[in-house]
């Protein structure tokens, strides 16, 4: 992981919209049957030569993107264009491997002082992910690994786990690990996930079964309380001695307390613990009976200075937090970028903690895993790309634009002008891809919907929501706007996709209340989607904004401050004004490189 320094509308009554839905949708929709008369090298679509620098840049990349099917991936010529009436998705497609990158990998310094580090966790990308949790910990191994460490990933072996995506799964360990009285056997898995060594820890009672990683019908804080100690277990049956054992989050934080109170005591004596805080929302609430299963005694741990939830002191019962265990027993204390330890130093209850811990929290600004997310390499994308070659980025847009039934700008632009005003069409793509909590700014998410179809832009959303109110909130605009011609709103977890659309995008939006690092803003710069943003934690540490003069060097997004839906407008006015006003040079030549060049 290489870290990335970067980086008020009237709303339309709903009868007025369904009528404009209506009116719409006819033309928006492609025709029935379509595919099969949109081939990628259609020779009716004609391609208009025009000179690079002038104002027809953009009519020059749609024609360019026109070809890239026999320019940039032969392998494609005669390919159906995606339609959304096709059976299989179009992100469900397989597609040929092929690499434009024109970047020579710098090589990567060894450090000299090598260690062997174990990472504790909950997710790893892409095998488990639900968030940033599971890109960060594949991309940090990768990362400490290119520069000669030895790293292992010890995660629990989820029933959801998609074995096809393991290599060489191979079982190494049977064991017995400790649970509320009684010893459960235990097994554990060597296997690698997109070259990385990976030990899968299998327990033989309920916990981890499911059909995802979380929500599973068991007792969560239970299991992962156990799958602490059992991590722990296989390092001492095995001899296993690390010099960092580092855990992420509030799931692995029991860790810290069951090293040093009971397993360092017995023959593990060499590792030094870690634990990186990924986000403060979540502090692992538990009660002391409940630690007690692991083998501990919780009563010993609900002090001030130990582990007590101290919003909670004089309450019948008392709880703990295991987050706050881990920060008072671990060696050092990280979290994901350094205005966020700024932000948890002056608030949230865990601040005073943190202040008696301040000499060992450190906030390090994440990065993203450049392996996985390379637009020159992605094998989820049709037609590949980087900052030097940018006509494969256009050819992702009109695909994703076809695929999900949105007007392609092509139609208009290969004319020249825009049948109504006579002008150009100039329609850009947002996209914003988010687990969808309130923590994420739901509240603009959903105005920013209504205001880019204002605004004359595309929009699709993909999210998924853990609660069902948000859930339905959220289908209920899927229903209302689906049909259109402008937005879409997906509702799922699509690795594939999420790939698709950040390749596609023009903007990435990421609009939250807080957010710790964020790693969308990041992934849309890799792939040339120029951010949106709310200034706060990470995203002040990555997006520096176009009309900041005293920063216009690092320039590469649109900054906004307040949590109203004004900011958000007067941010996406600026982007949009931008990007059909062009300065198309500034937006395609030195926004976009600025963004994929700073996240290399
Ligand atoms: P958080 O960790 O709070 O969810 P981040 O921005 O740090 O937020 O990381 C989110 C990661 O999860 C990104 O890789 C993003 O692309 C991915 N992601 C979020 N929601 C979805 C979804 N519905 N489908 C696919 N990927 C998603």
């Amino acid at each position: 992981m290489e870290n990335t320094v970067v980086g008020a509308f009237g709303h339309p009554s709903l009868v007025a919209r369904r009528a404009s839905l209506r009116r719409n949708k006819k033309s928006s929709r492609l025709p029935a049957g379509a595919a099969a008369s949109y081939r990628l090298n259609s020779p009716s679509r004609r391609i208009k030569a025009v000179d690079t620098n002038s104002q027809d840049l953009n009519v020059h990349l749609e024609a360019r993107a026109e070809s890239a099917a026999d320019t940039i991936n032969p392998a494609l010529k005669g390919s159906v264009w995606p339609s959304p009436s096709d059976e299989t998705p179009f992100w469900k497609k397989e597609f040929p491997t092929w690499d434009v990158s024109v970047e020579v990998p710098a090589d990567v310094e060894k450090d000299s002082d090598l260690m062997h580090i174990i990472h504790v966790t909950a997710e790893m990308a892409p095998i488990a992910k639900v968030g940033g949790l599971g890109d960060v910990v594949t991309g940090l191994a990768r990362a400490c690994l290119s520069r000669g460490h030895t790293v292992d990933v010890v995660l629990p072996f989820y029933e959801c786990i998609e074995k096809r995506q393991i290599t060489d799964l191979t079982l190494i360990t049977t064991y017995n690990s400790f649970h509320d009285g009684d010893w459960i056997p235990t097994n554990a898995y060597r296997g690698e996930v997109s070259g990385i060594p990976v030990i899968f820890v299998e327990p033989s009672n309920q916990f981890f079964k499911g059909k995802y990683v979380y929500g599973g019908s068991y007792n969560e804080l239970e299991a992962y309380i156990f799958f602490s100690r059992a991590c722990l277990e296989w390092m001492q049956v095995t001899g296993v001695q690390p010099d960092i054992i580092h855990v992420h989050e509030w799931q692995t934080s029991a860790l810290p307390l069951l090293y040093w109170d009971m397993y360092h005591q017995l023959s593990l004596k060499r590792p030094r613990i870690t634990l990186t805080i990924h986000n403060m929302e979540h502090y692992g609430e538990c009660r002391q009976e409940q630690l007690s299963k692991c083998g501990l005694d919780g009563a010993i741990y609900a002090t001030t200075d130990k582990a007590v939830d101290d919003r909670t002191i004089g309450h019948n019962p008392e709880r703990l937090s295991l987050l706050k265990g881990g920060i008072v027993y671990d060696n050092a204390v990280l979290t994901v970028s350094p205005t966020y330890l700024k932000e948890t130093l002056c608030s949230g209850w865990l601040s005073s903690t943190l202040i008696r811990n301040r000499d060992k929290y450190f906030g390090i600004l994440n990065g993203i895993d450049t392996a996985i997310w390379n637009p020159a390499t992605d094998i989820y994308l049709p037609v590949k790309f980087n900052a030097q070659k940018l006509e494969g980025k256009k050819f992702c847009k009109n695909y994703v634009q076809k695929g999900l039934g949105l007007p392609v700008e092509s139609a208009g632009i290969v004319e020249g002008k825009d049948v109504v005003n006579g002008t150009q069409r100039k329609v850009p793509l947002v996209v914003c891809i988010t687990r969808l909590v309130a923590q994420k700014g739901l509240h603009l998410i959903t105005h920013a919907i209504k205001n880019v179809e204002e605004l004359g832009g595309q929009m699709v959303v993909l999210g998924k929501a853990p609660d069902d109110r948000v859930e339905r909130e959220f289908k209920d605009l899927a229903d209302l706007y689906n049909e259109g011609p402008a937005i879409r709103i997906l509702l799922m977890y699509s690795e594939e996709l999420s790939h698709m659309l950040y390749a596609a995008a023009d903007m990435v939006l990421v609009p939250s209340l807080y957010e710790p690092c964020g790693l969308a803003q990041m992934i849309g710069m890799r792939y040339g989607a120029v951010p949106t943003v709310r200034r706060t934690g990470g995203l002040a540490d990555t997006v520096f904004d176009i009309d900041d003069h005293s920063n216009s060097h690092m320039a590469n997004g649109f900054v906004f401050d307040g949590i109203d839906e004004g900011s958000l407008n007067g941010a996406l006015d600026r982007a949009f004004s931008l990007y059909k006003n062009r300065q198309e040079i500034f937006w395609l030549r030195d926004l976009i490189y600025n963004c994929c060049c700073r996240t290399r």
